[in-house]
């Protein structure tokens, strides 16, 4: 009997070694089987399955082991380091330099952190960088930013200025150029939003100008720019005016008399802003 049930036995392994996963067999045979399969399941002290005819053969090789997620890190931010609410400005400069957390990093040619005095009194805070800030790594130099740069001069700020009475800060909620300046993802900025967080938090304005519905959107979580504008809002103790984007100023050059009138609206929110600061 014990021959017989060899033989069966190097069968069934021809039968999967040839990728055959089951067969029918005789009574006979599967009496024979089956009398084997309990005794070696009880020296593994295994329970018994219920019985199938065809009896399936057991697998070739152990399925393989379901692949791990990618890891989405940030390599400027470590277990082993300070958590980033306690970064200073080195490391969160760092941070944001070596930063892969979220698919921005795969096409920017530069991090654009953000520019200005870090003890400044007001901040501006934008959507993310244009092409001409993602080639130069700088914010807001583009069209939208030599038109933001009249503006702060206007208020009688300098962007260039390192004393804090006049000078500023400015930021985006993204640190790397969204593809075809698209705005930035639910995702990407949720990605990049502890940075400006911590920007924020080391630069302690006592004013903030949000540029434009994503900035509203992402910082704030609220909607409609027009809406909003010229009201303001807090975060975290601090007051916040929100305004139009440049680059949405822009689109009316063509146009002089709706080109005045949303220039004007965005005047007198930066009036505001002055009042607030006292300087007017
Ligand atoms: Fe990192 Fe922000 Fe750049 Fe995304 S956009 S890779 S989160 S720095």
């Amino acid at each position: 009997m014990s021959e017989v049930l060899e033989e069966l036995k190097q069968i069934l392994a021809s039968k999967k070694t040839a990728g055959i996963e089951s067969v029918w067999l005789s009574e006979q045979n599967r009496h024979l089987l089956k009398a084997e399969i309990p005794a070696k399941r009880q020296q593994n002290n295994t329970p018994e399955p219920r019985t199938a005819n065809p009896i399936p053969l057991p697998p070739l090789t152990p399925a393989p082991k379901p692949a791990k997620p990618p890891v989405v890190a940030c390599p400027g931010i470590s277990a082993a380091q300070l958590p980033l609410n306690q970064y200073g400005w080195e490391e969160l400069l760092q941070a944001m330099q070596n930063c892969q957390a979220c698919p921005l990093a795969q096409g920017r040619k530069h991090v654009v952190c953000g520019n200005g005095c870090p003890q400044a009194r007001l901040m501006f805070i934008g959507e993310g960088p244009g092409e001409e800030e993602d080639k130069q790594g700088i914010a807001f130099v583009g069209r939208a930013g030599q038109m933001l740069t009249h503006m702060i001069q206007a208020m009688g700020f300098d962007r260039n200025s390192n004393n804090p009475k006049d000078a500023v800060y400015i930021a985006n909620i993204v640190k790397c150029r969204p593809p075809k300046n698209r705005n930035p993802s639910e995702q990407e900025a949720a990605a990049c939003l502890p940075f400006l967080q911590r920007q924020i938090a080391l630069i302690k304005p006592q004013v903030i100008v949000l540029l434009g519905a994503v900035a509203l959107h992402f910082l704030l979580k609220q909607t409609g720019i027009t809406k909003c504008r010229g009201n303001w809002l807090d975060y975290q103790g601090i007051p916040v005016m929100p305004t139009f984007h440049p680059a949405y100023l822009l689109r009316f050059e063509g146009q002089k008399n709706l080109f005045t009138s949303e220039k004007r609206k965005v005047w007198n929110d930066l009036q505001q802003v002055m009042a607030k600061l006292k300087i007017c």
